[in-house]
């Protein structure tokens, strides 16, 4: 484990100081809240000995991945590689998923990239990772797509 002492001080680049500057090792829970979810997340990052700006770990440049795994352990969500699956088991492409369900596909997009679901498009994709429920979805909405878009049976 890192400890906050001089002697593993590295130099970082600090955006805010538009230079290489010592950093030291930070650590905090932060509370949060994503679509009405309120939650607690823990933080590693640097700290900009010079101006103070929180600076993101090099190792790990995605500040927003723990907030949003901690979103997800609090609010049962799917992770991005469960829509991914449920999508592919429908035999359906991202554009005519998102059809079929209402969704714009750079919604379906995103949500295979990692951005956090609200609890109710959450059930949404849920449900259409049940069979049954996705043949009668296929059943009302499968003429709103084109010939090539169909699963193949
Ligand atoms: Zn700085």
């Amino acid at each position: 484990m890192l400890k906050a002492d001089a002697t593993n001080l590295s130099p970082m680049f600090c955006p805010r100081c538009s230079a290489l500057r010592d950093a030291k090792p930070i650590s905090y829970d932060e509370d949060c809240e994503i679509h009405g979810v309120e939650f607690t997340f823990h933080v590693d990052a640097f700290e900009c000995l010079t101006c103070g700006e929180e600076l993101a770990d090099p190792a790990d440049p995605d500040l927003f991945r723990p907030m949003y795994d901690a979103y997800r352990a609090a609010s049962g969500t799917l992770r991005p590689d469960e829509v991914k699956a449920i999508r592919q088991r429908s035999g359906l492409s991202q554009v005519a998923f998102a059809t079929i369900l209402g969704m714009s596909p750079a919604t379906i997009n995103r949500y295979e990239m990692g951005v956090p679901i609200a609890i109710k498009e959450d059930n949404l994709l849920r449900m259409a990772g049940i069979p049954s429920a996705l043949r009668m979805l296929l059943r009302q909405r499968g003429h709103l797509l084109k010939p090539g878009q169909r699963p193949k049976a």
